[in-house]
C-alpha cells in the first residue's frame, strides 16, 4: 500500500480545495508545491502589516450559494465591493460605464439622455464606416466604435487594451469583444455577482482553513524527482502546466504575464481606491493596485502610516515567467486538444485548474469544479 490516497501537486485553489474535500472524506493527502509558499496565486505577503496580493488583486466574486457558503464556512469574508476607477489623462470616470461615468464624459444627468448619447455617437461610426463601404467590424477597434461610439473607446478602452495585448486594436480580432455592457443606473459595482469580498485577514487565511490538518511540503517541484513523486501515492492531482507533464512533447503552450513594480509609500492612502485603470497609451503601466483598501475601511486606512501600491505591466511571455493567462487562440486550442487527449489516456491522474487545463478560470469556478466531485473517489474530470 502506497503511503498517500492522493498526491496533490500544486497548493492553488484547486488543489487546496480537492485537498481539504478528500481529507473530509478520509483519504491520506499530501500536498506538494514548488514555490516557497501555499496557496498559488492567491498568496498575499504581509508588508508593512498589509497583505500584498502577490501575483495580481484577487477579488472574490460568485453567485453561486453553495461556493459562497463553502469559503465562508473556511474563513470569514468581509464587505469589499469592487469599483474600479479609469484615469485617463488625469480625469478621473467611474468604471463599469453607469451613469456616472456617462455624467463625467458629458454631463448628461438622466438615463434618457444618456442613451441618447450613446446612439448620437453609434451612429456617427456607423455613417463613417457606411461611406467607407465597411459592413462588418475588420477588427477589435472597430468593433469596439461600433458598440459603445468614439468618446468611450478613446479615452477607455483603447489604450488600456493595446496595452494589455500588446498590439494594435486595429491588429485585434473583432471578436474579443462581443459586447460592452452599459448601465443606466448610478451603480459603480463592478461585478454583477450575488457575493463578493475579501476573505478577514486576508487569502492565506483561506489557504489555512483549507489545507489545515494535510500534510504539505513547499519549494519542491514535481519533475525534479518524478519517479519518486509518482510513486508516493495511489493517484495524483497535478495542477502544474499540462504541457510540462508531458514534456512539451507538441510544444509550449504560450501564455501573457504581467510584471507587477511593487512601492511602499509613507502616506495612509495613496489612490484612495484599490483599483485605479490607466487607460492612456503612453502610461506603460494597466492599473495601480493599493492593497490596503481591500481590506482596510474608513479609519482604519489611516491607522495604518504606509501603504503598498503595485504597477501592473501587461508582459509578452517567456521561458521562467509566470504564465497567467492562457492565450486561447486557435493554435493554443489544438495544442492543448493534443495533451488533453494524452491526458485522458493516464489513468489515476487528475489534471485540473488553470494550468493543467490550460483555461481561465475565476476563484469561485475553481472551487465549484472540485465541490462537484463528490465522492472524490468517482471523479472523473473529463
Ligand atoms: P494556481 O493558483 O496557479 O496554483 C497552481 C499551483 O501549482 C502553484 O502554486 C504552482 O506553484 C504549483 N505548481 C505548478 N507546477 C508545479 C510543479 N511542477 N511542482 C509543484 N508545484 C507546482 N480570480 C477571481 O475570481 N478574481 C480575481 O480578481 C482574480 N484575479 C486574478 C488576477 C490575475 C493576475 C490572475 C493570473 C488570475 C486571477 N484570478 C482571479 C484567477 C485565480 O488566480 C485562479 O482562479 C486560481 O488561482 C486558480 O487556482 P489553481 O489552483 O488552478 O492555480
Amino acid at each position: 500500500m502506497k503511503p498517500y490516497d492522493y498526491l496533490i501537486v500544486g497548493s492553488g485553489l484547486y488543489g487546496a480545495t480537492f485537498a481539504h474535500l478528500a481529507l473530509k472524506q478520509g483519504k491520506r493527502c499530501l500536498v506538494i508545491d514548488k514555490r516557497s509558499h501555499l496557496g498559488g496565486n492567491i498568496y498575499c505577503e504581509k508588508i508593512e502589516g498589509i497583505n500584498v496580493h502577490k501575483y495580481g488583486a484577487h477579488i472574490f466574486h460568485t453567485s453561486n450559494k453553495q461556493v459562497w457558503d463553502f469559503v465562508n464556512s473556511i474563513v470569514e469574508f468581509n464587505r469589499y465591493t469592487n469599483s474600479p476607477i479609469a484615469n485617463y489623462k488625469g480625469k478621473l470616470y467611474n468604471l463599469p460605464f453607469n451613469m456616472n461615468t456617462f455624467y463625467q464624459m458629458w454631463g448628461v444627468t438622466t438615463p434618457t439622455e444618456a442613451v441618447a448619447k450613446i446612439e448620437e455617437q453609434k451612429a456617427e461610426v456607423v455613417a463613417k464606416m457606411k461611406a467607407e463601404d465597411i459592413t462588418a467590424p475588420r477588427n477589435l477597434e472597430e468593433q469596439a466604435l461600433m458598440l459603445i461610439g468614439h468618446d468611450i473607446y478613446e479615452r477607455l478602452i483603447k489604450g488600456y487594451t493595446e496595452k494589455q495585448w500588446g498590439r494594435k486594436c486595429t491588429e485585434l480580432p473583432a471578436f474579443i469583444i462581443n459586447r460592452l455592457p452599459v448601465r443606466m443606473v448610478f451603480d459603480n459595482n463592478y461585478f454583477n455577482d450575488k457575493y463578493q469580498g475579501i476573505p478577514i485577514g486576508g487569502y492565506n487565511k483561506l489557504t489555512e482553513g483549507l489545507l489545515a490538518g494535510i500534510e504539505t511540503k513547499t519549494n519542491v517541484d514535481f519533475f525534479n524527482d518524478r519517479e519518486y513523486w509518482e510513486n508516493i501515492a495511489e493517484k495524483i492531482v497535478f495542477t502544474g502546466k499540462i504541457d510540462e507533464y508531458f514534456d512539451y512533447c507538441f510544444g509550449k503552450l504560450e501564455y501573457r504575464t504581467v510584471r507587477f513594480e511593487e512601492e511602499i509609500h509613507n502616506m495612509p492612502n495613496y489612490q484612495g481606491n484599490a483599483v485605479v485603470n490607466y487607460t492612456e497609451r503612453e502610461i506603460p503601466y494597466t492599473r495601480i493596485i493599493e492593497h490596503k483598501h481591500f481590506e482596510m475601511f474608513g479609519q482604519e486606512i489611516y491607522n495604518c502610516s504606509k501603504t503598498v501600491i503595485s504597477k501592473e505591466f501587461s508582459t509578452e511571455w517567456k521561458d521562467g515567467m509566470e504564465p497567467y493567462y492562457p492565450v486561447n487562440n486557435e493554435k493554443n486550442n489544438t495544442l492543448y486538444a493534443r495533451y488533453k487527449e494524452l491526458a485522458e489516456n493516464k489513468k489515476n491522474i487528475i489534471f485540473g485548474g488553470r494550468l493543467a487545463e490550460y483555461k481561465y478560470y475565476d476563484m469561485a469556478p475553481i472551487i465549484e469544479k472540485v465541490l462537484n466531485i463528490s465522492p472524490i473517489d468517482d471523479f472523473n474530470p473529463r
